[in-house]
């Protein structure tokens, strides 16, 4: 299947969950996964009507965003480390992986924009050990004391499901994720408007859109 195949058949099943969960089409953005795949796929992914890019290496980030000829927003979603901040940080729009009080304060270091950098805060809401993110019950003081760094706007949350035969099985993940979005959206902090929720991979997405999803990180079923 090509890029564009692909990219028509993951658009018609999230109009379809849009449909079924009363949603807005275009409150529902793809996130192209290309950690896995080449520059010149990336390239069809861009050709055949993908705007936004992920990649989890700073590695992969800087290929990509050197070689590539369209100007894609970019998403960081692996985990950062510290000392790799300043090396990504002119190059992404959003961050989806913010776990931490010593990466926002790298951050607030090497930021040099006037606008603040737009990250989600990652929750491990599953609590399985392998996963990378805060627990539920820290993220509401975690967010306040982000407020602290002027460079950083928590503009939503991400979590990772975990892998199951059964994608229906992760619906409560998503559900709990949006459940914290409420809990944060009713704090009405200036740095924290958190009306964005990334969530969803290949084998969930459907079921991340019925729950809310406004980004899904979409790697294999995608580009391969
Ligand atoms: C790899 C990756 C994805 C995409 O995974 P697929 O299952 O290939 O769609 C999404 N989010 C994160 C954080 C990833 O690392």
């Amino acid at each position: 299947m090509t890029v564009k195949e692909n990219l028509q058949k993951i658009q018609e099943e999230i109009a379809a969950a849009c449909q079924r969960s009363g949603r807005n089409l275009n409150d529902v953005k793809i996130i192209a996964v290309t950690k896995y795949v080449t520059v010149e796929r990336t390239q069809q992914a861009l050709d055949a009507g993908v705007f936004h890019i992920g990649e989890n290496r700073v590695e992969g980030l800087l290929e990509k965003t050197n070689s590539i000829n369209a100007d894609p927003v970019l998403h960081f979603i692996g985990s950062l480390q510290s000392k790799k901040v300043k090396k990504v940080i002119d190059h992404i729009d959003y961050l989806h992986s913010l776990d931490r009080l010593s990466l926002a304060e790298e951050i607030q270091k090497r930021w040099s924009s006037q606008e603040p950098l737009k990250c989600f805060v990652q929750v491990n809401v599953s609590g399985e050990e392998s996963k990378s993110g805060l627990d539920p019950n820290q993220i509401i003081s975690f967010i306040h004391d982000l407020s602290l760094f002027p460079a950083i706007q928590v503009v939503g949350l991400m979590t990772m499901a975990p892998f199951v035969e059964n994608s229906e099985e992760t619906r409560p993940v998503f559900k709990q994720l949006r459940l914290l979005q409420q809990e944060v959206q009713a704090l009405s902090l200036e740095h924290a408007p958190c009306t964005e929720l990334s969530m969803g991979m290949s084998n969930d997405y459907i079921i991340a859109v019925e729950e809310g999803a406004t980004f899904i990180r979409i790697g294999s079923s995608l580009v391969g």
